[in-house]
């Protein structure tokens, strides 16, 4: 955080991309905005701007739906084989990873995220998404169904399913892994033959613009992904109304996830949400501490805890407690916060002023609630978003810290007495299901707690850890539908019934 020196330097391409005026892509073609107007994208870690874009609003959402209405309904993709679909998104994946430092760079200097973690995970995650999708284009079957229909005793039919492509889909997206939530989007879309108009967030359009690219490079027909940079209100909004639009997918918050779907409530679209969370991570006094302490403080502190699944409730079994806390508070203090295009760096500053103001709204609050910062607790610095990982004791289940989900690098440790049903009361006691983590190396115990967690994850003895085969999504308020592995196919699918008579 002293001045720019010893940051990566930004290659010749992403100098060249981040210099070209950033339009939308509609159609097949690169458009700015209707009206004209862009706005500023800005690098967290000092708030300098470092590129304008296409402020799209309603206008560029019905240009951008009529293409991907058109792609659907008249253009080859929905119609092409399922092997030459296939064979774009895999080659989409191999784009990606061919771009991978350029792509980091972008990320790290948009969001703010490290570059090592940018490189090693998000675009690696991308890739492999796509190309994992790439698989499942040609294994999208249906069933042939044996029938006894009871009142036609003579006849002999031949009943089948199809899975047909739901059609045009709206997708919203955040800003926490801009690159990553793009490509867990559009995979299966693309598996599945549907087109899309796809919203990425304010903050950070970047990567997304140039995923967009890429996936044109790739051999991607016109029309079939349209992307837009713009704001919620008056982007996101008329896209997730569009009566032409029949499926709306939507990741971040609960409280824009229920607008969502009143907004998709009067033709009745379908709908999937990937939302917010405050998910328990459990430490049992049997765990190998090793394992748990630096387990439980990357569980919140990855991606400055700006993580839907971020691990933000630590509960520690009381003969364990002061050691994890210790232990997680030792790593806390020791974290390097930094711009993410300095190497060194291991937490970078939160993604903008606004969540900046959030997090320390947050902050304030647990502290005039009394609980006790052991560390952090405030922000770092004057100049960009940077917040101290804090961690915090003595909070109890009607703080705002303890029950809201902050989004930032802020955990709360809560001690518990025994394993037992009041410990799941407690565990499950959110309005949130997303994720959970347990830490014990009783196997049965761990087995016979994750059973009974109300979260769509649980990991034992890690934290984290996201594949592309993996589901992911939450119950309760934490969404519906599932993310990635086989499940995310059928948010973009129908079941058509063929019913012949022989
Ligand atoms: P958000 O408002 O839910 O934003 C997510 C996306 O929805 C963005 O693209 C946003 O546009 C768009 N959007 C906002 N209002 C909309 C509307 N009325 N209709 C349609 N789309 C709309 O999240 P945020 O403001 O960035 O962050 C707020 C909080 O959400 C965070 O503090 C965190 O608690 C939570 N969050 C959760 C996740 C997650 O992965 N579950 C991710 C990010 C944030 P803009 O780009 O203009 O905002
Ligand atoms: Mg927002």
């Amino acid at each position: 955080m002293d001045g720019d020196k010893g940051l990566v330097a930004l290659s010749a391409t992403v100098k060249h991309f981040l210099s070209q005026p950033k339009k939308a892509l509609i159609g097949g073609k690169w458009l700015a905005a209707q009206s004209g107007k862009t706005f500023d994208v800005h690098d967290p870690s000092n708030g300098q701007v470092i590129a304008k874009v296409a402020a799209c609003e309603k206008a560029d959402v019905d240009l951008a739906v009529a293409a991907a209405r058109k792609a659907f309904d008249q253009g080859p993709w929905p119609r092409m084989s399922p092997a030459a679909r296939g064979k774009i998104i895999w080659k989409i994946g191999e784009l990606i990873y061919h771009h991978l430092e350029d792509l980091a760079q972008l990320e790290s200097l948009d969001n703010g995220k490290p570059i090592a973690v940018a490189r090693a995970a998000d675009v690696v995650l991308a890739a492999d998404l796509f190309q994992y999708m790439a698989g499942w284009a040609t294994k999208i079957e249906g069933h042939t169904i044996p029938l006894s229909v009871p009142y036609t005793p003579d006849a002999e039919y031949h009943a089948f399913t199809r899975r047909e492509p739901v059609g045009v889909v709206a997708q919203i997206i955040p800003w926490n892994f801009p690159l990553l939530m793009a490509a867990w989007k559009l995979g299966p879309v693309l598996a599945t033959g549907c087109t899309v108009v796809l919203k990425v967030a304010e903050e950070t359009p970047l990567s997304g613009l140039r995923l967009a690219e890429i996936c044109q490079e790739a051999g991607v027909p016109d029309g079939v992904i349209n992307l837009l940079t713009g704001f919620g209100e008056t982007c996101g909004a008329p896209l997730a109304a569009h009566p032409q639009v029949n499926k709306v997918a939507f990741t971040g918050s609960t409280e824009v996830g229920k607008l969502i779907v009143r907004a998709a409530a009067d033709d009745l679209k379908k709908v999937t949400l990937e939302l917010g969370g405050k998910s328990p991570n459990i430490v049992l006094d049997d765990a190998d501490l090793e394992l748990a302490i630096p387990g439980a403080a990357s569980a919140i502190f990855f991606n400055h805890g700006q993580c839907c699944c971020a691990g933000s409730r630590l509960f520690v079994q009381e003969k364990v407690y002061d050691k994890v806390v210790e232990g997680v508070t030792k790593i806390a203090k020791a974290i390097k916060l930094g711009p993410g295009l300095d190497p060194n760096t291991e937490m970078g500053p939160l993604v903008s002023q606004l969540q900046l103001d959030r997090v320390s709204n947050y902050l304030q609050w647990g502290s005039e609630e009394g609980a006790k910062a052991m560390t952090g607790g405030k922000r770092r610095g004057e100049r960009g978003y940077f917040v101290e990982p804090t961690v915090l004791v003595n909070t109890h289940a009607d703080m705002k810290v303890y029950r809201e989900e902050i989004f930032g690098p802020v955990v709360v440790a809560i001690p518990f007495k025994e394993v037992d049903d009041e410990l799941i009361r407690r565990a499950n006691d959110s309005v949130y299901g997303l994720a959970a983590g347990v830490f014990s190396a009783n196997i049965g115990k761990a087995h016979r707690l994750a059973a009974r967690l109300r979260a769509g994850t649980v990991w034992v003895n890690c934290y984290n850890i996201f594949d592309a085969a993996l589901p992911f999504g939450g119950y309760k308020q934490s969404g519906w539908g599932r993310e990635m592995g086989h499940q995310v196919l059928e948010n973009y699918l129908e079941t058509k019934a063929v019913c012949v008579n022989l």
